[in-house]
């Protein structure tokens, strides 16, 4: 604390990332990508002309919009890119979750929009998880009054999604408000709701290149939806920064967009070892929660999630753990290689006797 801080910035709980080990460990913590981006990527950096440093960035990344809207059939005004998906989800807080209402949200999701919702002011309505540890989309803005709704589809950290048909349902009672949908993961066997971008004007899903595109730690996201939503983006992202996207950022990413053999190559991977490593943590007599994304949420029925936690981090593998009463039996592994995957079972098998 300091005299200096204002009010609202003493009162703030920041999200706190996963550790970023300085010793080799093996990572499966932070849900990256065990694969390398594209190759293209390395040659786009390679081509990269220092001189270009010397110029500010085209304020409307027209070029990585453009790359976008073509990967996913849409036009580029109903795209906007922000510096990570995390930029893109402040941004819209900024711009549409401000009405003094309170915003639907899952108790159990992405812990940066509590964070947010703090920092901006938003009151939030937390609707429980059903049984199956499912988003309970029948609740999210069922209230008569909301400042819009936000929820991760897969979620996080419990790896669920919902299909289009029941999002659907929600945008068909959800009309007043944005119904934001986080689409981080949803190239780890979901179904995107960008396909139902045209019918709903209120409908914005974000998504990032740091899950799926190996490139976290190139900071590049997005939102995809009506004109008027991404206008309203813009509206914010010009009063506060107008250059959020390096050149070097929109070439790279650029060059990971049309290389789709090598992102499907690499997903198809990923998935194929989710599943191999969902069959042998079960065997292991872990409950592993049905995922769609690159992590899976496990717990033992013999074993407390931070003793599981303490014991891998001490044979050198991190995974996530919640420290929170609903998760804290818990722990979210993220999908790496098949060899690592093997490393994590064998230290698992010998924790757990
Ligand atoms: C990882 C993640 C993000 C943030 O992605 P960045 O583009 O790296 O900022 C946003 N939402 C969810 C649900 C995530 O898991």
């Amino acid at each position: 604390m300091s005299q200096y801080w204002s009010p609202a910035i003493k009162a703030l709980t920041p999200y706190v990332p996963g550790e970023q080990p300085r010793e080799r460990v093996i990572k499966l913590n932070t849900n990256e990508n065990p694969y390398p981006p594209a190759p293209g990527v390395g040659q786009a950096l390679r081509d990269y002309a220092t001189d270009h440093l010397r110029l500010y960035p085209d304020p409307t990344s027209a070029a990585l919009r453009a790359t976008l809207a073509k990967t996913f059939s849409i036009e580029s005004q109903q795209v906007f890119v922000g510096n990570g998906s995390d930029e893109v989800l402040a941004l819209a807080f900024q711009a549409f979750f401000c009405h003094g209402a309170p915003l639907d949200v899952p108790t159990i999701t992405y812990s940066f929009y509590p964070v947010y919702a703090n920092l901006y002011n938003v009151e939030l309505r937390p609707h429980s998880l059903n049984a199956s540890w499912e988003v309970d989309i029948e609740a999210l803005g069922s209230a008569s009054e909301r400042s819009g709704v936000i929820f991760a589809n897969p979620n996080a950290p419990t790896g669920h999604a919902h299909s289009l048909e029941s999002i659907e349902k929600l945008l068909k009672r959800v009309t007043d408000r944005v119904v934001l949908v986080d689409e981080a993961y949803v190239d780890f066997g979901a179904e995107s709701a960008i396909a139902l971008i045209d019918r709903y004007p209120n409908l914005l899903v974000t998504g990032t290149f740091s899950k799926s595109r190996s490139l976290a730690g190139l900071r590049l996201g997005y939102a995809v939806g009506s004109a008027e939503l991404i206008d309203g983006l813009q509206r914010v992202k010009d009063s506060f920064n107008s250059y959020p996207v390096d050149s070097l950022a929109s070439l790279v990413g650029i060059a990971a967009l049309n290389d789709e053999a090598h992102f499907d190559a690499c997903r198809e991977r990923v998935i194929t070892t989710r599943e191999r490593t969902r069959q042998r943590l079960e065997a292991l007599g872990f409950e592993v929660l049905p995922s769609k994304a690159n992590f899976v949420l496990a717990q033992h029925p013999d074993y407390a999630g931070a003793q599981l936690f303490a014991g891998l981090r001490e044979r050198g593998i991190l995974v996530r753990h919640f420290n929170t009463p609903e998760l804290n039996n818990f722990l979210r592994i993220t999908i790496g290689t098949d060899d690592e995957m093997d490393s994590l079972l064998e230290a698992l098998q010998v924790i757990c006797g």
